[in-house]
């Protein structure tokens, strides 16, 4: 048994389940009123010491005793709920007063049967009586054995004086095991820090022998936790249970993104042998390019001669972490428009981070000594990346490359500089460490790859790489920065290497390479203009999804059939002021233009829920996603949707105009919007009707979709939607991620009566959902009855090379049998089988 003065360890007194305070049922001691503690439902009739000490009271009664530990701590023993009033019945005490036991004694014994007939409740406490010098930490809320730890006793810091009323309190404490993948960096750590700040509690982890609070995400990543640790969580404060189980939660359920966290396999390079003009390094993003290599400095600092005005100082730093905080939010809302998910992920632990504690902490602390704001920014960031090397982990090593974008960030903010890089496309840029906005930036600019000094494959700049298609290499060396701006290079990134001195033989075949793979694509992309048939001759439109008509051209130059779903709010998102009913006009008839002859599903402002207007103030909401949003603004604010059908009925041609409603729920919230069409067509003179077409996301749409069918012109499902509400995970909810998948029997159930009650009355169904850019379920959904699929721009290609590989009849049959299913995975396991991807 560990004992200090310090710590100390409790064995259990008893044996039987453990509870913590909150949980025994007697309002004094659930409140923490008589002390921090732990209860046990007693099996056993002993009650044995838990830490050697000296027995300072027993009770008259002979159902309690109190010791003092060595190290001060007094600890209450009490037998059973209420047993004061068996005046002793059933009860022995075993020791007296004065008298020091050891750990283990027994203390008392008492008649199971007899005490538990006469007595509320068997649960008996163990509690610290002088909670204000002594914090107590529960090893394990499970069952225990007589004997086995329990408890920690830990000495306080702080007098009770200094602790902030809102915290006192019971603290409470689980394990868990750490389930994401590699461990909890940053991201993780931002989903927990997000999770806690939450709850009124305070909350933290203790993982070997240290400890952090869960507000700090370096403090979080400084603990260097692995994937599959025990960490224990504690939370004190007046929501400490639920913020408890929200954090054990969230400890214990991966990351979707984590997926991308897992790096492509790394060419060892460490024993190979040295090639002449050549660099080793690792592969971040596959691809072989050539072109002239463009080098990228960072930013260094003067010396600080010290002495600024501290006042001044933090209002400049201040201001400067305000612009970063509202670049990186606009960063955010893009990656969230674009449903770019591992971007979004990124960029809010790097929201997190410069908000952390210890890092604004250690500037600010610095700028009130004198320091310039910029060398204190500096300073603090490199004191915290040396923190995150010294944990021992890759992983989180290269997380201070995170800390180090935003150093520069600030720094450029700071020093005026303007956040630009001139790099001709084609060029490959080399770098002592390229940051995530870097390469947003460089990836706009049309670079050809990157390569690093330094750096890893899990960082989050190669992750971003990777989603881009943009070849990277890391950890070349430094060597790499000693070569010459606008020397040719050949960057061999699945091989490894970076070739210094590319003969005119080798940057030929090099660009030859590059030319066939190009051309490849350019076949892929004649392909796509062509409609998509079934072997059996059955034609599936392939549409896309599209936010402006800037993507739509893209759409159309990648070979769409149409534009499937044009989301309207992106329109009114992000802005002061409403658009009027011209602007709007303008914005779709530019989408119209952008497709040729094609047609365009345009769906009415799906506001409200997550989107909020900053001009159209709507009450708080206590489930924002199952109040007013989409279709339900209209009853609420009808003004807008008819602004918005008028813009749409002003459009040319207006046959090549559908218009979608989303968020439907029922028939009269459709025949409300149909005579409103109607009566605004007339308004305007016109005797030709846009189709009009319904949104398919929640369930009670696809359970009657064939009443809904009867007044729609088309049916779309949004499986996003449809997903959320169906199974009852939130779209957006990381730890839920994985889980919320379309392809669960579930939601095939509803798209196949979705599809039969269509077919009643003639009417196509579509699926604009992310489930229609999944290649996997495309031969699902043609076989329940779907002929149109919007998938995002880039991928028209694949999906309707997919559709020409699918026998129509077979996918009929097959996708029957997958509606009887019990889980997604399984259903996604049948098509790997059926349909395997090539
Ligand atoms: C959907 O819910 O599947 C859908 C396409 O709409 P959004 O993603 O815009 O909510
Ligand atoms: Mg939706």
């Amino acid at each position: 048994m560990h004992n200090n003065n310090k710590e100390l360890t409790l064995s259990a007194p008893l044996s039987g389940p453990v509870l913590t305070l909150a949980k025994v049922p007697d309002p004094v001691f659930a409140s923490g009123a008589m002390g921090d503690g732990i209860a046990i439902d007693p099996l056993n009739d002993t009650l044995h010491a838990p830490c050697a000490g000296v027995v300072v009271h027993v009770a008259r009664t002979g159902h309690a005793v109190t010791l003092r530990a060595d190290n001060g701590a007094e600890l209450l023993l009490h037998l059973g709920l209420d047993t004061v009033e068996l005046q002793g019945l059933g009860f022995s005490m075993l020791v007296k007063e004065g008298a020091r036991v050891a750990n283990g004694q027994p203390l008392l014994r008492y008649d199971l049967d007899k005490v538990a007939q006469q007595c509320k409740s068997l649960v008996s406490l163990l509690i610290l009586t002088n909670s204000q010098d002594f914090q107590a930490r529960p090893i394990t809320l499970k069952s225990v054995k007589v004997g086995e730890p329990l408890l920690h006793i830990i000495r306080r810091q702080t007098s009770t004086a200094e602790v902030d009323i809102e915290f006192a309190g019971a603290e409470i404490v689980g394990h868990v095991c750490i389930a994401h993948r590699g461990g909890l960096h940053a991201r993780p750590a931002a989903l927990i820090r997000q999770t806690a700040q939450g709850f009124k509690s305070k909350s933290q982890l203790h993982f070997a022998g240290k400890s952090a609070t869960c507000d700090s995400l370096i403090g979080l990543m400084g603990l260097a936790i692995g994937e599959q640790a025990e960490v224990q969580v504690s939370c004190q404060g007046p929501d400490a249970e639920a913020a408890l189980q929200a954090l054990l939660t969230a400890l214990s359920t991966t990351l979707a993104e984590d997926s991308h966290a897992v790096a492509p396999p790394m060419i060892a390079q460490r024993n190979r042998p040295a090639e002449a003009g050549v660099l080793h390094g690792v592969c971040a993003a596959p691809g072989l390019v050539g072109g002239p290599l463009f080098r990228l400095n960072a930013i260094s600092l003067p010396v600080d001669a010290g002495q600024h005005d501290p006042q001044q100082q933090r209002q400049v730093l201040d201001a400067a972490l305000s612009q970063v905080r509202s670049e990186i939010d606009h960063t955010l809302a893009q990656a969230k428009k674009h449903k770019d998910s591992a971007e979004e992920a990124i960029f809010a632990a790097h929201l997190a981070l410069l908000e952390d504690p210890a890092l604004l902490d250690a500037a600010s602390q610095s700028v009130d000594q004198g320091t310039a704001a910029t060398h204190a920014w500096s300073q603090a960031i490199e004191a915290q990346c040396e923190v995150l090397q010294q944990t021992g982990s890759t992983l989180l090593a290269e997380r201070a490359n995170d800390l180090r974008d935003l150093k520069q960030r600030v720094l450029r903010v700071l020093l005026g500089d303007t956040w630009h890089y001139d790099v001709p496309a084609g060029a490959i840029v080399a770098a002592h460490e390229l940051t995530p906005s870097d390469l947003l930036q460089l990836s706009q600019q049309g670079v050809a790859g990157l390569c690093m000094a330094e750096g890893g494959a899990t960082s989050h700049v190669a992750i971003l790489a990777r989603g881009k298609g943009l070849p990277c290499m890391v950890a070349l060396g430094s060597t790499l920065l000693d070569q010459q701006q606008g020397q040719p290079v050949v960057l061999d990134a699945d091989g490894g290497r970076l070739e210094l001195t590319p003969g005119t033989q080798r940057l030929t075949d090099v660009r030859q390479l590059q030319q066939q793979q190009q051309q490849r694509r350019a076949e892929q992309q004649t392909q796509a203009h062509t409609p998509a048939l079934t072997t059996d001759g059955l034609c599936i439109e392939v549409a896309a999804n599209v936010a402006s008509s800037t993507e739509a051209a893209d759409a159309l130059a990648n070979g769409a059939d149409g534009v499937g779903l044009l989301r309207t709010e992106f329109l009114f998102v992000d802005r002061q002021t409403a658009p009027d009913e011209q602007e709007q006009h303008q914005a779709y008839q530019a989408v119209l233009d952008a497709m040729g002859d094609k047609s365009v599903i345009i769906r009415t402002i799906d506001v409200g829920g997550d989107k909020q207007l900053d001009y159209l103030p709507l009450p708080a909401e206590a489930n924002p996603v199952l109040g007013l949003r989409g279709i339900r603004l209209a009853q609420v604010r009808p003004e807008l949707l008819d602004q918005q059908l008028r813009a749409l009925l002003h459009l040319r041609p207006l046959s090549r105009c559908r218009i979608l409603l989303p968020m439907i729920t029922e028939v009269d919230e459709l025949l409300h919007i149909r005579q409103r069409l109607d009566a605004l067509c007339t308004e305007l003179g016109l005797a030709q009707r846009p189709e009009l077409g319904v949104m398919i996301e929640v369930p009670a749409a696809a359970l009657l979709a064939e009443q809904l069918a009867e007044h729609a012109d088309f049916l779309s499902i949004g499986t996003n939607d449809l997903s959320q509400y169906t199974l009852a995970m939130d779209r957006d909810h990381a730890g839920l991620a994985a889980r919320v998948d379309a392809l669960h029997p579930a939601l095939l159930r509803l798209i196949a009566q979705t599809c039969a009650g269509a077919a009643q009355h003639k009417r196509w169904v579509g699926v604009c959902g992310a489930l229609a850019s999944d290649p996997l379920a495309t031969p699902v959904l043609i076989g329940l009855g779907v002929s149109e699929l919007s998938v995002s721009p880039v991928q028209i290609g694949e999906i309707k090379d997919r559709v020409r590989h699918l026998d129509a009849s077979e996918c009929r049959r097959i996708s029957q049998g997958l509606l009887k299913l019990s889980s997604a995975s399984a259903v996604r396991h049948a098509c790997h089988q059926h349909w395997p991807l090539s």
